[in-house]
């Protein structure tokens, strides 16, 4: 598949209103996932779980190089499923000077030292974004998420922790688990999105998303934005 690079030719890239839009990516890599958190897409029966291709990928990074794209978050699914692959993906991303980071449920962290020699192999990750609020803590516990925030912290990455949320107190629960780390990492609560989930009746959507639509394939966990 091949990016609209046309786009770079107009008239607002020269403003900056283009190139502030793309200066950072997600890919997709695989729906697949080792947990199956409520509140997924993964529990859907209508996804595909076809992984993205592997030379697609290496293609599309080489055109975020050349489209000026700064940063790309691998996501899934759970991108450390295909490991073999991400590591490959973050060593090209490396090699062409664009910042990489996954978005993931820590589960690979079984203990601390295992979390390390996994993110070790992996040089050129820079940043380790770790879902964790009340949906996934029902599969992957707090102590698991520890580990992998500790690894992380090890090996030199930039941990954060991504928190769904549909009450504001969830997020301050999630603050006190992870109080330990409260200097040393970054807690992002994302405003509860509109999926279709038991406590989706409790969620207060913004305007430009009543009609929501669910973007196909975009982010493993369905995300409408
Ligand atoms: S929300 Fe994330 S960890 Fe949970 S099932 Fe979906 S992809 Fe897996």
């Amino acid at each position: 598949m091949k990016l609209d690079t046309n786009l770079l030719n107009m008239e607002e890239r020269k403003k900056g209103i283009i190139h502030s839009v793309i200066s950072g990516a997600f890919i997709s890599i695989t729906n697949k996932c080792n947990a199956a958190c409520r509140h997924c897409i993964v529990k859907d029966d209508v996804i595909s779980f076809t992984d993205a291709d592997y030379n697609d990928v290496l293609d599309w990074l080489e055109q975020f190089k050349e489209c000026g794209v700064k940063a790309v978050h691998f996501v899934g699914g759970e991108p450390f499923v295909l490991r073999k692959q991400l590591c490959d993906y973050v060593n090209k991303s490396e090699e062409l000077g664009i910042y990489a980071g996954v978005v993931t449920n820590g589960l690979w962290a079984k203990t601390v030292e295992e979390g390390i020699t996994i993110l070790k192999s992996m040089p050129g990750l820079k940043g380790l974004v770790i879902s964790s609020d009340k949906y996934h803590l029902e599969f992957i516990n707090e102590r698991i998420v520890k580990n992998a925030i500790e690894a992380g912290l090890a090996t030199g990455k930039f941990v954060s922790i991504n928190v769904t949320y549909v009450e504001s107190d969830e997020v301050k629960e999630i603050y006190q688990i992870y109080k330990e780390y409260q200097n040393k990492i970054s807690i992002q609560p994302v405003k509860a999105m509109p999926f279709e989930g038991e406590d989706s009746k409790k969620i207060k959507r913004f305007k430009p998303f009543q009609t929501p639509k669910r973007v196909e394939t975009y982010c493993g966990i369905g995300n409408f934005f």
